[in-house]
């Protein structure tokens, strides 16, 4: 059977065709066929590379056609391969389709042999250049060709500097250079058994197969795992065979890189370094400092004009910034590579916009060039970039940005210090909704304990702070206020870096960037919007969050969680009495008490998002996640008691003393005259006895209410409906609230929202509580409010019973936190720190499950849910509430599915914002992938 074509020159090869021809070949064969200056060359194809994995060898028919190729490059540059007189060098560079950078194996200067070395030094005038080559030729292909130790070679190196006495590989002289050589070459036949291969064809055969070799190599395969490129996106490396051009020629020779436009700012102007009469090893090397390209144009001013021109047709054919390599050879520019430029999320977004501006992006290609999560990290401070700072441990990258502070070990402590104006980080093993005041008070939040999703992790991204959970190498013990992380103690007070971001935590506080919603963002954004079809919502859950939501461009609340409110540390002992109460008047007594509050808390949200959808979900957490723990309470029960055993024993003190000696009660008749009056005053307070008998009856209650499995118990609707009093307040609060709004002018639209849904019933009872107040608020305040009455989707059940829940249900929101815990049946908090990583790395699950959508399963339950809630109520709302609502593959498939909004974290809008454009946008795709 004959072999496919496996190679093609750069003037033939398809340059759209990177599958095939690796991205740095299609770049080759792309330039030559516009008419730059590239080096003459070809390209051996991917598929040669994945034949000789099926065939542990080269396929037979490609060492002929090298041949030939390599004649052809002999004719065209009038140079020979292995020539003594004017020797041709070529590089074997590989080259995938994805861009692995330094993944894989390249060779330069091959070629080299005792004959043409003699050739390179004649044509360059420069002997120790031709030495230095050869040098590092050998070291080169030695290393990748044939497996030797590359340290042996160090070790040489080393050798040799030492015996002359030279601190600078640059300072060898040609002679020691050639004495280097020689011992490189002993090195090779002491390892291999065999000369060095001084048959061009033979060195070009095995560095062929070596680079082939390296695509399997660890390096690359590690890589792939990790960036996930999967065989469809990179199959095998190409091998590029090129013409070697040299800069060190002389003052009319140079080599440098360049971007066409900065990278790091996007500035519409070329940007790099060159150095002249340099080889681009010297610039690797550091050996000389190069020159900002700008200085080219009064050194070479004509080659820059052409730099200059090089760069406008580069960003004219690809559409996209490019960062190129190029080598000026005797007054001849020549462009090695050309490539995608990898710029900073502030340089992709101003870039954007002003490709668009000249004319070189349209609006879609404007907006999808810009991968989502990068846009997180715009809005959040980050660490400088430019630190060398190690961290102390590492966790879970739970919360974007970075923050220093000083180390707290509880809520209250973050409370006092933070109002004295320190800046707290908060450190808890976990952390609880009680521990909310903890969450404002401090600049950022690390646990030891919980995944992505866990309470902390889900609260921090709320608020904007940055989190890092599930740092397990933090050992904290509370009591003693300190922590533990390898030999080294950390104390409350000591000062610590988080960095949410990465996931890192740093000693000491270190420098930081600050965020910015700067103009070109906000005009990338507005495009979006424009193009997008999925609303983006926020889950909001005060009126500064509600600010800060709109100012990155919400259209409404998707969640409002009102247990956020009740953790108020003003209101949280109300809410205790509430959840203490023996009777159901005890119980509204209590209630009332909360309802004013909650009513300002509505007022003011549904102020700050005027004519927007707010969405209020009903209390859904267990009661007991409002209560202090078994251990926290018998820990201060006993230590109440212990007061009391002390004080009693100071009432005896004069007694006790007499039996010791008559005399000391006298001597000491002041001091305990005025003890005693104390204890009395203290006695009649009753203050201990009261705190006992609170302590106690907690105690008794939390009993009463632990659960074995809460986040399966007593909780949501069902607490609502064992409860009504606490529902009946929140609803009031929503509807008076909109009627005080509605007074005073301002249009609202709140929406009252129930959690953990399982039959119709439930949703029947909810809405008569909800219709019955309604009336009544009309009634007393003389306006009526529309609201719109919607279900939490986030049980399987509820899914499965969609059709008879939208009788009732205008809207559905889907709560994907939930229903992903309930659909694996994994415990969110546990299975992030236990399973998790490993079902991720051994490819059981391709993605975890409570970041990403899993489509297949839970998506596959929206669909049915969607379909048989639609059929019942055309008009049907559906948005999507959980975390994965701003996770952009997850909005790509509530896309396709038919959602109407999805609704996530002020920090994470920008980039929802944008993943709907391109969700919309690649619907197409979706559809046939
Ligand atoms: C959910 O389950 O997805 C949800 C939004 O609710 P919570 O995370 O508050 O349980
Ligand atoms: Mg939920």
């Amino acid at each position: 059977m004959n072999d496919p074509r496996f190679i093609y020159t750069f003037d033939e090869g398809d340059a759209d065709n990177r599958m095939l021809l690796g991205g740095k070949g299609a770049g080759l064969c792309a330039m030559t066929q516009m008419g730059l200056d590239v080096p003459p060359g070809f390209v051996i194809t991917t598929e040669a590379c994945i034949k000789y994995f099926e065939c542990r060898r080269l396929p037979e028919s490609l060492m002929g056609a090298v041949r030939t190729q390599i004649g052809a490059i002999e004719r065209k540059t009038g140079k020979g391969f292995g020539s003594e007189t004017n020797p041709l060098l070529i590089s074997v560079r590989s080259g995938s389709a994805m861009s692995m950078p330094g993944m894989m194996d390249t060779i330069l200067n091959l070629g080299l042999n005792p004959s043409s070395l003699k050739g390179l030094a004649r044509a360059t005038d420069n002997p120790r250049f031709a030495y230095d080559a050869w040098r590092r030729f050998i070291q080169l292909f030695g290393k990748i060709a044939l497996g030797i130790d590359e340290a042996l070679f160090d070790a040489a190196m080393v050798a040799i500097k030492r015996q002359y006495g030279i601190a600078q590989d640059v300072d060898l002289t040609a002679e020691q250079l050639r004495e280097l050589s020689e011992r490189f070459l002993a090195i090779v036949l002491e390892q291999t058994g065999a000369a060095f291969p001084s048959d061009p064809y033979e060195q070009l055969e095995r560095s062929i197969e070596a680079v082939f070799r390296s695509w399997n190599g660890k390096r690359a395969v590690d890589y792939r795992r990790q960036f996930r490129i999967s065989k469809e996106m990179a199959n095998g490396t190409a091998v590029n065979i090129v013409a070697m051009v040299f800069g060190n020629m002389g003052a009319d020779s140079a080599t440098g890189v360049g971007f066409t436009r900065n990278p790091e700012t996007g500035e519409n102007a070329i940007y790099g370094e060159y150095l002249t009469n340099a080889q681009g090893e010297d610039v690797v090397a550091g050996i000389r400092t190069p020159k900002p390209i700008a200085d080219m144009a009064d050194e070479m001013p004509g080659l820059y004009r052409q730099l200059i021109e090089l760069r406008g047709r580069l960003e004219a054919r690809y559409k996209e910034v490019q960062d190129f390599e190029f080598t000026i050879e005797k007054g001849r520019l020549y462009c090695l590579q050309t490539r995608n430029g990898k710029m900073n999320t502030r340089a992709m977004v101003r870039t954007s916009v002003e490709m668009l501006a000249e004319g070189l992006l349209s609006k879609e290609h404007a907006l999808l060039r810009i991968a989502p999560t990068q846009l997180e990290q715009l809005l959040v401070p980050t660490l400088d970039p430019k630190h060398k700072a190690e961290p102390l441990a590492r966790g879970l990258p739970a919360s974007p940005g970075a923050a220093s502070g000083r180390i707290v070990f509880d809520a209250d402590t973050a409370e006092q210090r933070r109002k004295a104006g320190e800046k707290v980080v908060l450190v808890r093993e976990e952390t609880k909704p009680e521990d909310i005041h903890g969450f404002f008070a401090a600049q950022a939040i690390l646990t030891s304990r919980g995944g992505k999703t866990s309470h902390a992790a889900v609260v921090a991204r709320g608020m904007g702070k940055p989190c890092v959970s599930g740092c397990d190498a933090i050992r904290i013990d509370v009591r003693e206020r300190h922590a533990e992380v390898g030999n080294m103690t950390l104390h409350e007070g000591d000062l610590i870096t988080v960095d949410g971001t990465t996931g890192c935590v740093y000693l000491d506080q270190m420098s930081m960037v600050e965020p910015e919603f700067f103009p070109e963002l906000k005009t990338l954004l507005s495009w979006a919007d424009e193009l997008a079809q999925l609303k983006v919502y926020a889950n909001a859950d005060t009126p500064t969050d509600a600010a800060l939501a709109l100012q990155y461009g919400a259209k409404g609340i998707g969640l409002c969680r009102t247990e956020r409110m009740f953790n108020d540390p003003q209101r949280l002992p109300i809410v205790q009495e509430m959840i203490l109460a023996d009777s159901p008047e005890a119980r509204r007594a209590a209630v009332e008490r909360l309802l004013p509050m909650q009513r300002e808390d509505f007022k003011s949200i549904f102020k700050a998002m005027a004519g927007l959808p707010v969405t209020v979900r009903l209390l859904d957490p267990p009661m007991h996640e409002f209560l202090p723990t078994v251990s926290q309470l018998e820990f201060e029960i006993s230590h109440l008691r212990h007061l009391r055993r002390a004080t009693r024993s100071v009432a005896e003190l004069p007694d006790t003393l007499r039996l010791l000696d008559p005399e000391l009660p006298r001597v000491y008749v002041d001091i305990l005259g005025r003890l005693q009056e104390g204890l009395v005053r203290y006695h009649q307070t009753q203050r201990d006895d009261a705190l006992l008998a609170r302590g106690e009856a907690m105690l008794k209650k939390v009993h009463q209410l632990v659960e074995v499995n809460p986040m399966l118990g007593h909780r949501g609707v069902r607490l609502g409906i064992t409860y009504p009093e606490i529902y009946e307040m929140q609803i009031r609060a929503v509807l008076e609230a909109a009627a005080y709004c509605i007074k005073e002018g301002i249009t609202t639209h709140p929406e009252i929202m129930v959690p953990q849904v399982c039959d119709a019933e439930e949703l029947r009872r909810i809405k008569s509580l909800a219709d019955a107040i309604k009336e009544d608020v009309a009634t007393r305040q003389g306006v009526e409010v529309h609201f719109k009455f919607g279900s939490m989707v986030e049980v399987v059940r509820a899914c499965l019973r969609a059709g008879s829940l939208a009788e009732l249900a205008e809207f559905f929101s889907f709560g994907t936190n939930d229903l992903t815990q309930a659909t694996f049946s994994f415990s969110r908090e546990d299975a992030e720190n236990k399973f998790l990583p490993l079902y991720v790395q051994s490819g059981i699950l391709a993605q975890n499950p409570f970041e990403v959508l899993d489509v297949e399963g839970v998506g596959q339950l929206m669909r049915f849910a969607i379909g048989w809630g639609r059929e019942k109520r055309p008009d049907l709302v559906v948005g999507i509430c959980g975390e994965h609502g701003g996770e952009p593959e997850s909005i790509r498939f509530c896309q396709y599915a038919g959602l109407d909004y999805v609704s996530c974290s002020a920090p994470r809008i920008p980039a929802a914002r944008l993943a709907a454009a391109q969700a919309k946008l690649r619907e197409k795709q979706y559809h046939d992938s």
